[in-house]
């Protein structure tokens, strides 16, 4: 009995250096608890599903002659995903194309169990491949954060697109958040008007060495210049990978109460509202690091 006290307090000493060692070698161990968290899948707008857990995005795109799955989500996300296009009622197995917004763990790291278990291709721009089919990007916050290594079937660079059963996607590489960042935009018709989508890729600096970066020397111009495309960019629906990035709690929300007229993902000023803040926290951040150098 007083062996067992001892130990307990012995674990309460340790508890807290360990924690603290966790964290000092994975700055994501708290993030990715909350983003796995469950969400309920649900009908975004025309074909598309949300069938992420709920603080990472995986979108779903049902056409006539199979699905389309964008991102993986984090490792321990893809048995969720799959629940998830079960509960909508469609098969992983009728999954033909996994497509991948960028090679950071939390978007990737689902990858290779869903491509194992629905038998799809993946498609993932050429400057991320070699990232994804090694399973861990050597810059950056997510460097602790291996994931499971995935082989692509096709690379894909700017303009090119992809298509299956009427729907098209076309890729445009914004680089700066990875080398090979990578968004994917399509349109749609609701009610008889087209709306273009855009599955955002992201462009948070977040811990991102932006100089002295020997694996990615042009990171801080690729950033400027992808920042100056997005800004020009014109979208009536916005996704993005991390739902804080489209205000997916509030637009939920609506979209469950019908409170707003109309489908609340129908936002036009998403994206520049979005590029405006991440904009400005990339100025701040390279000031930052140009002064510490
Ligand atoms: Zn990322």
């Amino acid at each position: 009995m007083k062996k067992r006290v001892i130990a307990g307090i012995a674990a309460m000493l340790l508890a807290p250096s360990l924690a603290g060692q966790a964290q000092e070698i994975d700055p994501f161990a708290r993030s990715r608890l909350e983003w796995n968290k469950p969400q309920t899948p649900f009908h975004v707008i025309g074909n598309i599903y949300y069938v992420g857990p709920a603080g990472v995005s995986a979108f779903l795109i049902v056409t006539p002659q199979g699905l389309i799955l964008t991102d993986g989500g984090l490792p321990e996300s893809a048995s969720m995903i799959e629940a998830n296009i079960k509960a909508l009622g469609y098969d992983i197995k009728n999954v033909k194309l996994l497509l991948n917004s960028h090679a950071h763990f939390d978007h990737a790291g689902g990858l290779a169990q869903l491509k194992r278990d629905s038998g799809a291709r993946l498609v993932a721009s050429q400057a991320d491949t070699p990232i994804l089919e090694k399973g861990r990007i050597d810059f950056g916050p997510s460097t602790a954060d291996p994931f499971p290594p995935v082989k692509v079937d096709r690379i894909v660079t700017e303009g090119d697109t992809i298509s299956l059963g009427g729907v098209t996607l076309t890729a445009s590489i914004t680089p700066g958040h990875t080398p090979g960042c990578t968004n994917w935009t399509t349109t749609l018709t609701e009610g008889g008007v087209p709306l273009k989508v855009l599955f955002f890729c992201s462009i948070t600096t977040g811990g991102n060495p932006l100089v002295n970066n020997p694996q990615y020397p042009s990171i801080a111009a690729d950033y400027k210049a992808s920042f100056a495309r997005l800004r020009t960019m014109d979208v009536d629906v916005f996704l993005a990978p991390h739902g804080d990035q489209m205000d997916l709690p509030a637009k939920l929300k609506r979209l469950e109460s019908g409170t707003q007229k109309g489908n609340p993902f129908i936002d036009r000023q998403a994206l520049p509202r979005l590029i405006q803040i991440m904009e400005r926290q990339f100025d701040a951040e390279l000031a930052r690091q140009q002064a510490a150098k």
